[in-house]
């Protein structure tokens, strides 16, 4: 296959209000979710589509700095002159050409995951199949149960409200993102768990806890903390402890009974594969936007085949987002729940995100808690061009962390 053109644009989402979101080391205040479309042309006029990774912050986090923008920038001046020109025979080749160009890793293992999505968007329309045969040969899971993935800083009974909506709209799970402090933590998941009953299952997000400032909790608190919230059985805890820090994974496994998920925040494939040999997680949550598209995460399913470790993409973002992610799902020995973020201002929503949804032409098929994964060829969706112009780039960052006398 000979790539011809390789264009990213990166569009803006404004969360318009602004919300302020407080937590025990501060306010969040969310300003908007940025999103760069890659698209992907060969010599024969075809075209794949593939999505960035989920937003900014992980730009910023990792690389001071810098934005959804400047990715998009890196594709089209960095990695689009490897790519394009001589034809790409395999996959695998999309990353040799790539860390020609010498970029920080994880920089690197996100622009080969968008340049292999749109492969293989491209592979599947050419050869009239959709991505998960092409990964996968019949041995396929096309309906999943999804959990929903909301709540972030509220307080404890706005969490229970937003988990009885989403229970309500059928959906299997419902994921929260804690840091509230010791005791409303502790109070938010009693709460959801009186609010949804026993036949739900609520996963807990805690990729704030060590990012508090001087509220994070110490290790020991940590240990206490879980324990008590294991009365109300978690269906898991994801990123408990810094992502890197395999260390405290492993001491935390050893003292709580949960099981343990992370990976989202890996710099690239071989990171899973350590994580999960630290033997500390149950599971295991690449992402084909993250993690060098489909070739680089199904190395690492490979890996998880036939040991304790599930591997269960992470995603959060964009419709074309789920749709990438859960071809990838359809293609693995799926066992859990496909996270599915739920956006909008009523009750069950995150934040307001309508990008979300209209960069795709065709709604999503969800049913009572279940998504269809779409069968036509490649990523089987189109996408709406018209978001490009409807919904263009804000500079700055989607989110800000203020000290609580900042606010009104
Ligand atoms: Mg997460």
């Amino acid at each position: 296959m000979r790539l011809t053109n390789v264009t990213a644009h990166t569009l803006s989402s404004p969360i318009d209000p602004p919300q302020d979101r407080h937590f025990a080391g501060g306010v969040r205040r969310l300003l908007k979710r940025d999103f760069v479309l890659v698209v992907v042309e060969t010599a024969d006029g075809e075209v794949g589509v593939a999505p960035g990774g989920a937003s900014s912050s992980a730009m910023r986090e990792y690389f001071e700095g810098a934005s959804q923008d400047d990715f998009a920038s890196v594709i089209e001046e960095v990695v689009a002159p490897e790519v394009t020109g001589d034809p790409i025979e395999d996959p695998a080749e999309i990353h040799e050409r790539i860390a020609a160009a010498g970029l920080p890793e994880m920089l690197e293992s996100q622009a080969v995951s968008v340049v292999d999505v749109a492969y293989h968007d491209i592979l599947g329309k050419r050869r009239g199949i959709p991505v998960y045969d092409l990964l996968a040969d019949g041995d396929v899971t096309t309906r999943m149960p999804l959990y929903a993935s909301a709540g972030m800083y509220m307080p404890p009974e706005g969490y229970a409200d937003q988990a009885a909506a989403i229970r309500d709209r059928g959906f299997k799970g419902y994921k929260y993102r804690p840091g509230l402090g010791y005791d409303d933590d502790l109070r938010t998941i009693r709460l959801i768990r009186e609010a949804v009953g026993d036949d739900m299952e609520i996963m807990v997000d805690a990729h704030t806890w060590w990012k508090m400032g001087d509220a994070s909790y110490s290790f020991d608190e940590l240990v206490d903390l879980v324990t008590e919230m294991e009365a109300f059985d978690p269906y898991w805890l994801e990123e408990p402890v810094p992502p890197a820090d395999y260390d405290a994974y492993r001491d935390l496994a050893a003292e709580v009974e949960v099981t343990l998920a992370g990976g989202e925040s890996e710099e690239s494939p071989e990171g899973l594969v350590e994580l999960a040999e630290t033997g500390a997680v149950g599971f295991l949550q690449g992402d084909v936007r993250h993690h060098r598209g489909y070739t680089g995460c199904w190395e690492v399913v490979e890996h998880c085949r036939g040991t304790d470790v599930t591997f269960l993409p992470h995603n959060f973002g964009t419709n074309l987002g789920l749709v990438a992610n859960a071809h990838l799902a359809a293609a693995t020995p799926l066992e859990g729940y496909l996270e599915y973020p739920v956006f909008g201002d009523d009750v069950a929503g995150m934040y307001p995100f309508p990008l979300a949804e209209e960069i795709l032409v065709d709604d999503i098929d969800i049913e009572d808690g279940y998504f269809e994964v779409p069968d036509g060829p490649g990523l089987g969706v189109e996408v709406d061009f018209d978001a490009v112009e409807e919904y263009p780039h804000i500079d700055g960052p989607w989110t800000e962390f203020l000290d609580e006398d900042e606010v009104e």
